[in-house]
């Protein structure tokens, strides 16, 4: 639980989300806190999504990614992309409501071959996953109060070994399986 900044020794043995909102709440108790401890998947998980401002995706695994990213193509919400292995992170702000924006499938293709690797076993450098959260929290800010360049159509990589940042240009491709043109759903049509 180190490398989360929400949790503290004591938390160990509780729901997750019930002890990020008593965190959040010491922090600010004006700041209105709703817990789902289930997951979410569905119409459940579309539901929610569809009455988002803006959605952090900062999950682990890609199958909650591309639920995520699917729900957000189709609702056309911006998604705040984080995660982190070992000295390695990444930072990526898909802004659905833009026709032109790539989404999180057009860097990552669902029927992809990456592997999965997850911090649960091969472990994550602790700040880095601060780092990422709170870039990630500005970008939702950003977002939010219409301010500054988001890192839409970028990916933000940060070596955390050298602490050096890098980034890569991304744009939609027109025969991703979620937001292309030759997709099925035909979701992103206006
Ligand atoms: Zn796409």
């Amino acid at each position: 639980m180190q490398r989360q900044i929400l949790y503290r020794t004591d938390s160990l043995g509780a729901p997750k989300v019930g002890a990020a909102r008593a965190a959040l709440n010491a922090v600010n108790p004006e700041v209105e806190v709703i817990p789902i401890a289930k997951r979410l998947q569905g119409e459940d998980l579309l539901e929610l999504v569809s009455g988002a401002d803006v959605v952090l995706d900062c999950s682990d695994n890609f199958a909650t990614r591309h639920a995520l990213n699917r729900a957000c193509v189709k609702h056309r919400k911006p998604l705040v992309s984080g995660a982190a292995i070992r000295f390695d992170a990444q930072v990526a702000v898909f802004d659905l409501r833009k026709t032109d924006a790539p989404c999180y499938a057009c860097l990552y293709p669902e029927d992809g071959e990456i592997e999965e690797v997850q911090c649960s076993t091969m472990g994550v450098f602790a700040p880095l996953v601060g780092i990422i959260g709170t870039m990630q929290a500005a970008e939702a800010l950003k977002l939010l109060a219409g301010v500054g360049t988001t890192l839409t159509g970028r990916l933000l990589m940060l070596d955390g070994r050298s602490m050096q940042c890098s980034e890569m240009r991304l744009t939609r491709q027109s025969q991703c399986s979620v937001c292309g043109t030759q997709s099925a759903g035909g979701s992103r049509a206006d």
